[in-house]
């Protein structure tokens, strides 16, 4: 092995630049190139629906690596290029400048990409938020006396419903699905957010679809199924993602919702990896259905168990899939995957807090939910991760009431201990 080869890092993102930094926590010496098709440093994105959109100062990007770090670890950071094709039996990997880069090992973590309106007139005035660089375009767009139309009621749509609100602008989230936020978040927590919303004066219109758009340089006219029109100074569009999927497939690497990988992940190619938004891995919690992550956490995660995996670990990834969102002063959280089972709710929380339990077929807990201002809803959740992790089957009455769900953990003591450490570092 050529000690000037090493291993490349496709996606400077939240997950390549963690892979990144913790090789070299692993001890990992040979070469390091991180690549991006962004001009920046690696940054977080969650500040870029919020702070970004929020604050009065100049954003900067929250930057995962600074060059010092880069510097300091001998990490090669190439930006504003992207790689077109990899020859996997020459193990190189080729940019769309023409330049072929050999490697010893590829770790794929280019994410996902907003999916597009299809139809839709190219104007200064219809925004997509996925880059540092779409938020401050936005950003530099919102006013308070303007009228900004969002389309998805997922989490850009409300994040950035929230955030355009908050600076006073008249906001209006029109959703094609019967309710907002129906991919993975249980109906009792999107009615809460839909009320939320409405107090804070968003007008919000589910069951609707856009039939038309017409744009110019003023303004975006918003032709719905209903028959109205919505004319926006600014239309926001937050549909879904879509992983990023083509420079592994065109090299033959197996795809399934996503870059197939295994529990280690590993793709159907010796020697290159994927993690993030853009791979599919089977989860052993929820009976190793394939899984296919968009949160931060997870782009985390892996990025840092790709990275032991690169260095020799063959760990598995297990951990609890684990997503928030904070619009105006409440959080959603949401631990494991909330789409099955009875649901056990817990009211004690205070100020309309609340979180559901979510049990499987053998009152197995898979999943908390929960939502309500503040941090009421923090502790309950993070604990309700350890009880997932663990395979807990706790009592229901224990759930409903007020009972400290530490004492249902298998080894209460240590994992206490635990949880102390971590509510430090947090
Ligand atoms: P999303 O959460 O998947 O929500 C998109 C919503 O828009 C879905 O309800 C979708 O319904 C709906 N939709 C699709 N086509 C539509 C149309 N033509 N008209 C009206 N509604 C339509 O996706 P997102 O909000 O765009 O977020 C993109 C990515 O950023 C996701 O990966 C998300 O997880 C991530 N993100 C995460 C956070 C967070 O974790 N806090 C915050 C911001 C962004 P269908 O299901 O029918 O398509």
């Amino acid at each position: 092995m050529s000690s000037d080869t090493g291993i490349i890092i496709v996606g400077a993102g939240e997950c390549g630049a963690r892979a990144a930094l913790s090789l070299r926590e692993n001890g990992y010496r040979q070469a390091i190139t991180l690549i991006g098709d962004e001009v920046h440093l690696p940054y977080e994105r969650p500040p870029l629906s919020k702070q970004v959109l929020l604050d009065e100062a100049t954003p900067q990007a929250s930057a995962v690596l600074s060059d010092i770090m880069l510097g300091e670890r001998a990490i090669r950071h190439i930006i504003g290029a992207s790689a077109s094709d990899i020859d996997i039996v020459g193990k190189q990997l080729v940019l769309s400048d023409g330049r072929a880069l050999p490697y010893d090992k590829l770790l794929l973590t280019t994410g996902a990409a907003p999916r597009r309106l299809s139809n839709a007139p190219t104007s200064g005035r219809i925004f997509y938020l996925r880059t540092f660089d779409d938020a401050l375009a936005l950003r530099s767009r919102l006013r308070a006396d303007m009228h900004v139309a969002v389309l998805g009621g997922g989490f850009i749509g409300l994040e950035v419903a929230a955030s355009a609100r908050s600076r006073g602008a008249k906001v209006t989230v029109i959703e094609s699905q019967e309710r907002i936020l129906k991919r993975g978040v249980p109906e009792p927590i999107a009615e809460t957010m839909t009320a939320l919303h409405r107090r804070n004066g968003v007008v919000v219109k589910c069951g609707v679809t856009v039939l038309g758009l017409e744009a110019d340089e003023q303004r975006v006219a918003i032709f719905l199924s209903e028959g109205d029109m919505i004319s926006a100074d600014v239309l926001v569009v937050g549909i879904g993602a879509q992983p990023r999927i083509e420079l592994a497939a065109q090299a033959g690497i197996a795809v399934d919702n996503g870059i197939a990988v295994n529990e280690r992940l590993e793709t159907s190619v010796t020697d290159i990896y994927a993690a993030g938004d853009r791979c599919s891995f089977p989860h052993p919690l929820y009976g190793g259905r394939r899984l296919r992550l968009e949160a931060w956490r997870n782009a985390q995660d892996q990025g840092i168990l790709a990275a032991a995996n690169l260095t020799g670990a063959a760990r598995s990834y297990q951990a609890v899939p684990y997503f928030w969102s904070d619009q105006y002063d409440h959080t959603l959280q949401i631990a494991g995957l909330a789409d099955e089972g009875q649901m056990v709710v817990r009211r004690d929380l205070g100020d309309g807090a609340f979180i559901l339990f979510h049990l499987d077929g053998e009152r197995r807990l898979v999943a908390a939910s929960g939502v309500g201002p503040g941090n009421k809803i923090a502790r309950d959740i993070k604990l309700s991760e350890m009880l997932i992790a663990k395979r807990v089957i706790p009592p229901i009455e224990a759930l409903a009431a007020s009972v400290n769900l530490k004492s249902l953990l298998p080894n209460a003591a240590q994992e206490i201990a635990v949880l102390s450490i971590h509510e430090q570092t947090t």
